[in-house]
């Protein structure tokens, strides 16, 4: 369709500009959230989840400012996710990475990134949390909020529904797949240690996958519905 003539078409799309949104909105809710999520990562694991990507995001929405603002989507998601692996650190630095690095491939040099490609790049993420975590749904982990949120995403896009209420519905999935892993028990990660008495709390990864889809709802482009 031709992007000159029809508005649906072009607020289907994502800039390098909407990325930088996209990140710098997730970087202040991680930042107003840190607490919680050590708290979380306190309850099973070893009480680090919020300062490790507090510090990361902090350094990454600072550093995104200097980039050249000709730089495709692509390429952005590519420094974000070396920049989230060097400075977010642990295994979800680890593992986010892998989300924005798996992102950066599927979309290569298409700029803007049209709706049916960033689900293409979004199934790949998930896809590549699944390998590099060797992990599957219901282990308690980010990809219980991820997979969800992805499926979302697909089912609103392929039914040609607009980018920012396709995100918003991704964004309830991934709100609902965090509060499923209260009844799960971990088994990757540090709160594997814990077993049992991982149960009865949010998962710290699932609860920043969260805000990671909710900032994408918050800022991506274009009319509620
Ligand atoms: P660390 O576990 O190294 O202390 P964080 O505390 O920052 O790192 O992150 C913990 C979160 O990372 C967990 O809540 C979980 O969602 C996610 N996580 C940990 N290990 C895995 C894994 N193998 N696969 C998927 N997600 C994982
Ligand atoms: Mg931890």
């Amino acid at each position: 369709m031709d992007r000159t003539t029809s508005p649906h078409a072009a607020v289907a799309d994502l800039g390098a500009a909407d990325l930088i949104a996209w990140l710098s909105r997730f970087g202040e809710l991680i930042s107003e959230n840190q607490q919680v999520l050590s708290d979380l990562d306190a309850s099973t694991g070893d009480a680090d989840h919020g300062s490790n990507m507090e510090r990361g995001f902090a350094h990454i929405s600072a550093v995104m400012g200097t980039w050249d603002s000709g730089m495709t989507p692509g390429a952005l998601l590519k420094q974000i996710g070396l920049h989230t692996v060097n400075t977010v650190g642990g295994s979800s630095g680890a593992l986010y990475g892998t989300v924005f690095l798996r992102l950066a491939r599927v979309v290569g040099n298409a700029d803007p990134i049209d709706a049916p490609l960033l689900v293409a790049g979004f199934r790949e993420a998930e896809q590549g949390v699944r390998e590099r975590g060797k992990v599957q749904l219901g282990d308690k982990t980010m990809l219980d909020a991820l997979a969800p949120a992805v499926d979302a995403l697909r089912y609103e896009v392929e039914r040609g529904t607009a980018l920012r209420p396709a995100f918003q519905a991704a964004a309830c999935a991934a709100e609902g797949g965090r509060d499923a892993t209260t009844n799960m028990t971990a088994r990757r990660g540090k709160s594997s240690y814990a077993r049992e008495r991982s149960r009865g709390f949010v998962d710290p990864g699932a609860a920043s996958m969260a805000l990671l889809v909710r900032a994408a709802a918050i800022t991506a482009p274009g009319p509620d519905c």
